[in-house]
């Protein structure tokens, strides 16, 4: 059975990610993931890019999984902005579900807390 199902069932805000691996580490579970998208739309102008500038990895805080704090390394592109009127020249693709720009922690995960947080003010 390919795990694929299981995790977009289970994971939804990951569904448009590539999971490669799982493990845990004491009581953090590290999910292992990478973008499948060709292009991605810089930010400043809107113009799309296949043209891959770098690589690197974010570590992004995501719910609880069974009480065991889950991390998602997920591996992401900057690309080259080829449009020669835009400011930019690099850009890191943004992934809509897990990723938001600077952040260190999943939307939804963020937005849990807040839930948290409103619930303890009333
Ligand atoms: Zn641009």
């Amino acid at each position: 059975m390919s795990l694929s199902p299981l995790i977009a069932l289970l994971f939804p805000h990951l569904s448009d990610l590539h999971v490669t691996n799982i493990t845990r580490t004491g009581t953090t579970l590290q999910i292992h993931a990478a973008t499948q998208q060709p292009t991605a739309v810089c930010p400043c102008c809107g113009s799309a890019s296949t043209r891959v500038h770098s690589r690197y990895r974010r570590h992004l805080l995501d719910t609880p999984i069974s009480g065991q704090q889950a991390l998602i390394q997920l591996q992401v592109r900057r690309y080259f902005c080829d449009n020669p009127e835009c400011d930019r020249q690099t850009f890191a693709e943004q992934v809509p579900g897990p990723t938001s720009p600077y952040s260190r922690s999943t939307p939804l995960l963020r937005r849990t807390r807040e839930i948290i947080a409103l619930a303890l003010v009333w």
